[in-house]
């Protein structure tokens, strides 16, 4: 999996395909789309007409609440597949384990399926806090792959991402500029950016890379989606990272995962 790909959540779809374009033509090689952003039909548009090998570039999508349940998810992805335009996805993810509705279970059994069948080439979850994964854990079957969960310098997360490093599930973070909200305009950011000759966006992104964390930047204008690749030419010093770390203040932009139970 890419440590940085690139998030199509809030782009209608009729933008998709061209801003899929653009990022592929930027060097991304990982796209994030989902059920519930309305755009996985634009996403393999983007994908079949950009000539790209299927295997060079890396496919999520996840499962929207509504259809959680064995039967309902097998559909739900059969539908997902034929709007991507695809036979294979290479991650599968369940968007929010809504743990008052308690289908999550039953949901990843269904994951499961499509596992073994070689219809996803990996598993995961969105969302779930540890509590919820000690639940998967439990079933003693398949470990979730990735778990995809909001994460940026005021939000860092660090009990999941401790969790996440004991079981060997991999940290993905969501929202990893913040939603592009006041976080870019933190002063000690704005230091570190005129330090080293880059920008705040790639700031952040650079210390979610260092960390450890796969990142999903969103952008739909075509200098910001190549300035949000442009991140492997400087490294942050442990200093630059310790000074990031005093930047949380566990904030959230989204919904709590242990309260979030809607499926509309
Ligand atoms: P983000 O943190 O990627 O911020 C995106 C916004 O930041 C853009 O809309 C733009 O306003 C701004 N921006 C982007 N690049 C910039 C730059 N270089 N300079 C200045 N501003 C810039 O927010 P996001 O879209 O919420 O998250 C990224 C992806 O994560 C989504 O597109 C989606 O794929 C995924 N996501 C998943 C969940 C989930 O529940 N699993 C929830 C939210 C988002």
């Amino acid at each position: 999996m890419p440590q940085l790909g690139f998030g199509v959540w809030q782009v209608p779809p009729q933008e998709a395909a061209t801003a899929v374009t653009a990022a592929l033509e930027a060097g991304y090689r990982s796209i994030d789309t989902a059920a519930a952003y309305e755009n996985e039909e634009g996403v393999g548009r983007a994908l079949a007409e950009s000539g790209l090998p299927r295997e060079e570039v890396f496919v999520t999508t996840k499962l929207w609440n509504a259809e959680q349940g064995y039967d309902s998810t097998l559909r739900a992805f059969d539908a997902s597949l034929a709007r991507l335009g695809l036979d294979v996805v290479d991650l599968y993810l369940i968007h929010w384990p809504m743990p008052r509705v308690d289908k999550y279970v039953d949901t990843w059994r269904a994951f499961e399926k499509i596992y073994s069948e070689g219809r996803a080439r990996a598993i995961g979850v969105s969302n779930f806090q540890p509590a919820h994964l000690n639940r998967l854990n439990e079933l003693g079957g398949t470990v979730p792959a990735v778990n995809q969960i909001e994460l940026h310098p005021r939000l860092q997360q660090s009990v999941p991402r401790a969790y996440h490093a004991d079981h060997g599930i991999v940290t993905e973070a969501w929202s990893p500029l913040g939603q592009g909200g006041d976080l870019l305009d933190d002063p000690t950011l704005g230091e570190l950016a005129a330090e080293h000759g880059k920008t705040v966006a790639q700031v952040v992104l650079r210390w979610h890379l260092q960390l450890g964390n796969v990142v999903i930047p969103k952008s739909v204008t075509p200098s910001r989606i190549r300035e949000n690749i442009d991140v492997f030419d400087f490294e942050l010093t442990g200093e630059d990272m310790a000074r990031i770390a005093e930047l949380n203040t566990d904030t959230r932009l989204g919904f709590d995962p242990d309260t979030m139970n809607s499926a509309g």
